[in-house]
């Protein structure tokens, strides 16, 4: 009888033993599995496409959907909107606008909403941010990256001045007109607008999307590293290679425009001229040679980084601040001036 008892007791001793090998050898097998299942759900995909004169870069992983499904959706709607308000196209909105002769033109939510945008910063920045230097920046040759560029003559620039700036466009309900001859250029703001879209997009599809897209410096965030992660970003030296930054920012969301007398630009005589043109001379802005901008929209960092390029460090600054933005500004001399909270960005956290 109680060798039974004690054959039981050993029985039993060695079922438990064995449940809970059993049990540990299921604990590790699901930590393995989940591990190799999350890490593939947050794999990054990269994708290169050239648009808006410049390589945009889109990095995106989703844990519901194909990144790369994603980013088709993004491209095609950046691609839409790189045509939509490509002035020098002739199917183009913009086209139709700056050859209607003066006369109004019936327009969609959408192109009013980035026209507003763009005389919204006009009015703010003092005419600094200018969306009607269409003859100017033809004049200039900075419309197309395989035009032949050469300082243009006193008598051109003052014909193409006549013909630019903000107040000859107008807005009323869903029309626009803009004085004949004078043509709209969105250059400084739509590739913003486009960023913000193509995020936008991404975070419809799926809200577990995150990543970034990079068009040229421009860049929009769709959510942070693997969910957890601020992305760090180089500012570019303006003065350096390609690879060379002055300094580094930490984002977990929002956008930071860059605005560089690198990016487009030709010399004569010595002197570079780059392709962010003072309204009030016609002549590329001088205060300027590289200016960043933090802020929650693309479209609003872009059209300010412009801005700021052509006013130059001042007193302006401090109500940008104020309204939200981060600035950080290279003048000619290669000093780096930042707005106070800019030092925020600087640290991973
Ligand atoms: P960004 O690189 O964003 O600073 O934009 C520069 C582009 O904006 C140029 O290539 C022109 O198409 C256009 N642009 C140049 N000067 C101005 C200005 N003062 N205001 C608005 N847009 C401008
Ligand atoms: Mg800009």
């Amino acid at each position: 009888m109680r060798k039974k008892d004690s054959q039981d007791v050993l029985r039993k001793r060695v079922i438990i033993q064995s449940l809970i090998f059993l049990g540990i050898v299921l604990f590790f097998v699901f930590v393995a599995l989940h591990f190799t299942f999350s890490s593939g759900l947050t794999q990054y995909v990269e994708r290169n496409e050239f648009m808006f004169g410049t390589i945009v870069r889109l990095v995106v992983a989703s844990e519901k959907r194909d990144p790369r499904i994603i980013m088709d959706a993004m491209v095609r709607e950046m691609r839409r909107i790189e045509r939509k308000f490509n002035p020098y196209v002739e199917d183009s909105i913009i086209y139709r606008i700056n050859h209607a002769g003066g006369q109004w033109v019936e327009v969609d939510e959408e192109t009013i909403f980035v026209l507003k945008k763009a005389l919204y910063y006009s009015k703010k920045t003092g005419g600094a941010f200018d969306p009607v230097l269409g003859r100017l920046i033809v004049l200039w040759g900075f419309n197309d990256i395989n035009a032949s560029k050469h300082v243009p003559s006193d008598e051109e620039l003052q014909a193409a001045l006549k013909q630019s700036g903000w107040v000859k466009l107008e807005i009323s309900g869903r029309h626009v007109r803009v004085d004949e001859g004078a043509w709209i250029d969105l250059g400084g703001i739509v590739k913003g607008y486009a960023v913000d879209q193509a995020v936008r997009m991404a975070k419809d599809m799926d809200d577990t999307t995150t990543g970034f897209v990079d068009a040229g410096g421009d860049i929009g965030i769709i959510g942070p590293k693997f969910g957890r992660y601020p992305w760090k970003i180089g500012i570019r030296d303006p003065r350096g290679g390609q690879d060379d930054i002055v300094g580094v920012i930490y984002l977990s969301n929002g956008a930071v425009a860059t605005s560089g007398d690198y990016e487009r630009y030709f010399e004569e005589n010595g002197v570079r001229y780059h392709h962010i043109l003072d309204p009030k001379t016609g002549y590329p802005a001088r205060k300027a040679i590289s200016v960043t901008v933090i802020g929650e929209k693309l479209v609003d960092a872009d059209a300010l980084s412009t801005a700021i390029f052509v006013l130059g460090w001042g007193p302006a600054i401090e109500g940008f601040e104020a309204d939200g933005y981060q600035v950080m500004l290279i003048d000619t001399e290669g000093v780096i001036h930042e707005t106070q909270g800019f030092e925020y960005f600087k640290k991973s956290r």
